[in-house]
């Protein structure tokens, strides 16, 4: 395919590590809209697979084009000036400053933390600041130090913290990780409403939770894709049973 209107489009995308194929020749298309859910046996190259999309690392071979450009050889960061965003498992939230610091800082404005710490925040951000903490449910929860939210409010802050640069596509690994139920709940709303105008890819194993959010699912496995559509299908693929869903 050449042409396309997808947001992302990997194609026969290969990383090797010594020689091992950690992702083997895949090929994946995610729509505009849409809210992707990976998911395979531990070791199948997912979190791999999310790096190579981040820039994190660099691809042995393949293509990855994000609203049709090649970003293969694009940098990390600049992935992230053109809308791709990634949430990593560990939180990376500023703990000892407010909900709404750790918003404001994420404004993409590009300047340090400190910068912009420093200047006063435009209606605009504050504007911006009061959606993204609507949309992540912690709008009552703006003056609050972030080192004192639960820990699925510190998950909620990290990815709005990501929306304050309007990403195009947002990734997120293993995000309801540690979360009590009621908060696994709150992330599928949360998740539901940030995919309307945006490329969402999620890890998970939460079959549960894979089931309330995804449009489609793609099974990995040993670095390829297994199988790929409606959760209903991927969950009576025989494939699929024999390496992940039997176990
Ligand atoms: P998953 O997220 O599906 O559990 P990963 O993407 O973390 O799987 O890992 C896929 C495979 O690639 C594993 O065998 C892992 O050990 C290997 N791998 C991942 N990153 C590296 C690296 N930087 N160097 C060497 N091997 C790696
Ligand atoms: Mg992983």
């Amino acid at each position: 395919m050449s042409n396309t209107d997808f947001a992302l489009s990997v194609e026969d995308l290969t990383v090797s590590f010594d020689g091992f194929k950690a992702i083997d020749k895949l090929t994946l298309y995610v729509d505009k809209n849409e809210l992707r859910v990976i998911i395979g046996p531990n070791g199948a190259g997912k979190t791999t697979l999310l790096d190579l999309i981040c820039g994190k690392t660099k691809a042995s071979a393949g293509s990855i084009k994000f609203k049709n450009h090649e970003i293969i050889q694009v940098a990390e960061h600049k992935r992230v000036r053109l809308g791709i965003g990634r949430k990593f498992q560990t939180p990376s939230i500023y703990e000892n400053l407010s909900v709404f610091q750790n918003l404001e800082v994420s404004f993409p404005s590009g300047r340090s933390v400190w910068g912009a710490l420093a200047f006063t925040a435009t209606e605009e951000i504050q504007a911006r600041v009061k959606a993204v903490a609507e949309d992540i449910g912690l709008g009552d929860k703006l003056e609050t130090e972030a080192g004192l939210l639960s820990h699925g409010q510190k998950q909620w802050l990290e990815i709005g913290m990501l929306l304050m640069q309007e990403p195009e596509l947002l990734m997120l690994d293993e995000p309801i990780a540690g979360m009590s139920a009621r908060e696994r709940d709150l992330t599928a709303e949360l998740l539901q409403r940030i995919c309307q105008n945006r490329a969402v890819i999620v890890i998970e194993h939460d079959m549960d939770f894979v089931k309330k959010i995804a449009h489609k699912v793609t099974v990995m496995h040993q670095g390829k894709i297994l199988a790929e559509g409606p959760m209903d299908q991927v969950q009576a693929d025989p494939k699929v049973i024999d390496v992940y869903l039997g176990h």
